[in-house]
């Protein structure tokens, strides 16, 4: 007589099976709204924050809604935020937008359109397409050398504008990859990163990126604390501590207030940062090797911004829709002997669609970590001291401020993640991260999303909602698996 060669999922059906997901960001958001699609009936979402959205806050500010996270939709062809929702009137492209900035150096002069031209195309220029190879050395070598070269090509540079203009530059990437540096971001990362062409800065006007996630949990636009499917499924300030996962029955929860859960299947889609911080506490027994390895080695960086809003009109002039700060090498060396060091990774600020009092910055890495720990008034005191200091016009005081504080919130530790040339150096990737931890016959019990696991698309909100899927789907193919004894 043949024997089932696993273990029955007939014991537990998509109607009995508990599955308990971890954090209301748009992977956790994402993962339960598809296994309800999927007929699964008993999801709960538990998260550690008193309200939805992980790293997509949108507020009410200003005139309207800022969001604190995520912003943008980053590109058109294979991104599922852009696909799910260019049909719905929500999204406003911006082409051009970026194409408009300014330059002042620390002694208030402008970039010359001749210079701006000649070194802003070189640095454009030397990001490589898909057709270059994998490079096999950081991101950071790869446009340093990149770059020299092109300008040793240029006649009569100034290479103390040059250097400059790089600096300025190399700030602006390290905001893309959210890294503190370049020299630690994989070269072949880009390799492997699928960027979705078209837009790259589509907006969501007036209404903030909350519109996705809305869409996601088919909520009513004109009630905000519509969950739509999700109602009576999410717990909000409910934060777990630990997760033990021994054994091969169900696994045991426990929250920061001592309450107990049973699930038969967690979907884990806390951050790296938190993951960093709290896997060792978080999980019962260790987690397997391989995943910790991915832990360590890959990062999550820091990446905050600053939002000034203005008394009754746009204080920038109306060609100016941003302004990047560039700072001479004496210069340089002044700021950083001074208590405002931090300045020096505050790359540029800008103007805000469906925002017209409102002016974004946005400062990276180590100093955005440092300032976060600042009051505010001496945060804003130092901006306001940036402006004077380089800027050709006097910038009136704002009558509201607000910076982020990704890093110091323990439920985050940081913005977005990006891959390391140390894990490429011991061999490990989002595939890690993503790996699911299985009971001896193969049933998924302690499942893992979130962007930092997307191989193609981490750090986005489309990766991270593919991760979620992606989860949602590996429960979905175990509960309809052919489950037929086999001889
Ligand atoms: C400043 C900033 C700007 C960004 N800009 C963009 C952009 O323009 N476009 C873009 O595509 N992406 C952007 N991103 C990145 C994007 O926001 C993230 O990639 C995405 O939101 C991550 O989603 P997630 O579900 O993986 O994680 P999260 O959104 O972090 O969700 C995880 C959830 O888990 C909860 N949690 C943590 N620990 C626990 C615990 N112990 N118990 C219970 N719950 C817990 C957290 O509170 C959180 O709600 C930006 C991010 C930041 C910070």
């Amino acid at each position: 007589m043949s024997t089932c060669a696993f273990s029955p999922p007939a014991l537990k059906s998509k109607e009995t099976a508990r599955i308990v997901i971890i954090g209301a960001g748009p992977a956790g958001i994402a993962a339960a709204t598809r296994l309800l699609e999927q007929g699964f009936k008993n999801v709960r979402i538990l998260e550690a924050e008193n309200r939805i959205g992980g790293r997509i806050n949108s507020i009410r500010f200003a005139d309207s809604i800022v969001d604190l996270g995520a912003q943008w939709c980053h590109g058109e062809a294979g991104n599922v935020v852009y696909e799910r929702c260019k049909d719905l009137n929500v999204l406003q492209r911006t082409e051009g937008f970026a194409k408009a900035w300014r330059f002042v150096r620390s002694d208030k002069a402008q970039l010359s359109e001749e210079a701006l031209y000649s070194l802003q195309k070189i640095a454009e220029d030397i990001i490589p397409d898909e057709t270059v190879p994998p490079l096999d050395y950081s991101w950071g070598d790869y446009l340093t050398q990149r770059y020299w070269q092109e300008v040793d090509k240029l006649p009569n540079v100034d290479r103390a504008l040059a250097r400059e203009l790089f600096e300025n530059f190399k700030n602006f990437q390290c905001s893309i990859e959210g890294s503190d540096h370049l020299f630690e971001v994989s070269g072949r990362s880009h390799h492997e990163f699928v960027e979705s062409k078209g837009d790259m800065d589509i907006h969501w006007c007036d209404k903030g990126y909350k519109t996705f996630l809305r869409v996601l949990m088919n909520s009513k636009q004109d009630e905000p604390n519509d969950l739509g499917v999700l109602n009576g499924r999410v717990e909000l300030s409910k934060r777990i501590a630990q997760i033990n996962w021994e054994g091969a029955q169900e696994l045991q929860l426990r929250c920061w207030n001592g309450e107990l859960l049973q699930a038969d299947h967690v979907i884990c889609t806390v951050s790296l940062g938190v993951l960093k911080e709290q896997h060792e506490k978080l999980f019962v027994p260790a987690l397997p090797e391989a995943k910790v390895r991915a832990i360590n080695a890959l990062k999550l960086g820091t990446v905050n911004k600053f939002l000034l809003e203005y008394g009754s009109e746009q204080p920038m002039p109306k060609d100016w829709p941003s302004v990047n700060f560039l700072w001479s090498e004496q210069d340089l060396q002044e700021l950083r002997g001074s208590k405002r060091f931090w300045l020096e990774s505050v790359g540029y600020f800008h103007i805000v669609i469906c925002q017209p009092r409102l002016l974004e910055g946005w400062i990276i890495g180590e100093h955005a970590r440092h300032m976060e720990t600042l009051p505010e008034e001496e945060v804003l005191e130092g901006l306001q001291w940036l402006f004077r200091r380089c800027l050709p016009f006097d910038m009136p005081q704002p009558v509201r401020f607000l910076r982020t504080q990704w890093h110091s919130n323990p439920n985050f530790r940081g913005s977005y993640s990006y891959r390391t040339t140390q894990a490429d150096a011991v061999r490990t990737g989002p595939w890690d991260l993503e790996a699911p931890l299985v009971d001896a016959v193969g049933k998924p019990r302690l499942l893992f999303a979130g962007e930092a696991s997307s191989k193609t698309h981490y750090s986005t909100v489309h990766g991270a909602t593919e991760t979620g899927w992606r989860e949602a789907d590996r429960l979905n193919a175990y509960y309809t698996r052919d489950s037929k004894p086999t001889a």
